[in-house]
């Protein structure tokens, strides 16, 4: 792999403990190329503009897709990762459904140990602070034709951040607009899926909401997501979120928290969950939990569900809540404060 490090660090003067989510990159970028049937010219060099022709295919056609990753300093200074490998999986299952070239594990892993070793200066400490680290594909063809592009490339960019959300959210149920549908993308993470997701949010944002729940495309009558979240409720102790599918996103974070409630002995569902049971357990009392799970925020606890023009509070959360207790054992994991059982930390260095 080539290297070429900036001789201008951005760091000196910059509070990385203070800085607005997602809008300051680190110093350093990875790329690699796929043309000719071959990844090739795998390399560091710093952070910057792209040059690419106005024809190249993602602009035009959405072969786009990406993956969302945060890497962690311990207490004792270890660089960690928290299951690296699944999102790089993932980033091949989106691949595949958008008819693009998948990434091979070397690649990925090694440009983004290789990224995190340069620019490990870059990751704040202190609570919820971590390094976001996007990697992306996207297809890189010169050509106007409606086809699968031959050529793409591959990036890793990184940006230090603190806690997305400074409060639980108050969601709205959305029954007009659907985020995906059987046989639809949902379950990758295609670009396209983000941008259409914008318009019906910024009408919940005006009713005073921060996010939608998605609902079925068909009957919008069952619960799918939230935002770029998994959904979860706690309902007479029970543990229930959406079973997998066309329609949901396969979170890691969902997978880990699934993980961590079954090692607590908590009964756990993955089914079907429609609004009306919701707003049954709101009235008899059930209803004790709602919250969306993803990296950006691990655990975002919701305080209102607003629903066919009524608004439904919540019970308040406490440092008991089981979304309290699991938030906190998935961020001891991620920082190596407790042992990893399920081998889910991997050491950067
Ligand atoms: C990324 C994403 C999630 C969360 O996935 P994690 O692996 O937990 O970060 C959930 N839903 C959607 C739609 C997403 O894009």
């Amino acid at each position: 792999m080539e290297i070429k490090k900036t001789s201008h660090s951005r760091l000196p003067g910059l509070d990385i403990n203070n800085l607005p989510f997602g809008k300051v990159f680190s110093d350093h970028m990875f790329l690699a190329e796929y043309t000719d049937g071959q990844w090739s010219k795998s390399r560091i060099v710093p952070y910057g503009d792209l040059q690419l022709s106005p024809a190249s295919s993602m602009m035009h056609y959405g072969q786009s897709i990406f993956e969302g990753m945060k890497s962690y300093r311990s207490d004792s200074g270890e660089v960690l990762l928290f299951r690296p490998t699944d999102n790089q999986k993932r980033l091949n299952v989106s691949a595949e459904r958008m008819a693009m070239q998948d990434v091979p594990e070397e690649i990925f892993m090694e440009g983004l140990v290789e990224l995190l070793r340069i620019d490990q200066n870059w990751i704040p400490t202190g609570d919820g602070r971590s390094l976001y680290i996007r990697p992306f594909l996207i297809a890189s063809d010169n050509y106007i034709g409606v086809k699968p592009s031959d050529s793409y490339l591959f990036l890793i960019i990184t940006t230090p951040v603190g806690a997305y959300y400074d409060h639980p959210l108050k969601v709205k149920v959305e029954k007009t607009f659907f985020r995906a549908v059987e046989g639809g993308v949902g379950f990758v993470k295609a670009s396209g899926n983000y941008g259409r997701s914008l318009y019906p949010t910024s009408l919940a944002k005006k009713d005073g909401y921060d996010q939608l729940i998605w609902t079925d495309a068909r009957e919008h009558k069952y619960v799918e997501e939230s935002g770029t979240m998994n959904l979860m409720f706690v309902i007479d102790d029970v543990l229930i979120t959406p079973k997998l599918g066309d329609t949901i996103l396969a979170g890691i974070t969902r997978d880990s928290v699934l993980t961590l409630a079954r090692d607590w002995k908590m009964k756990v569902e993955e089914r079907k969950i429609s609004v009306d049971e919701i707003v049954e357990g709101f009235h008899s009392g059930k209803l004790q939990e709602a919250f969306g799970t993803g990296t950006a925020a691990t655990i975002a606890h919701i305080s209102n569900i607003g629903f066919d023009g009524k608004d439904y509070e919540l019970p308040k959360i406490t440092p008991e809540s089981f979304s309290s207790r699991v938030g906190k054992m998935l961020d001891d994991i991620r920082r190596g404060r407790v042992e990893d059982i399920h081998g889910w930390v991997y050491k950067v260095c």
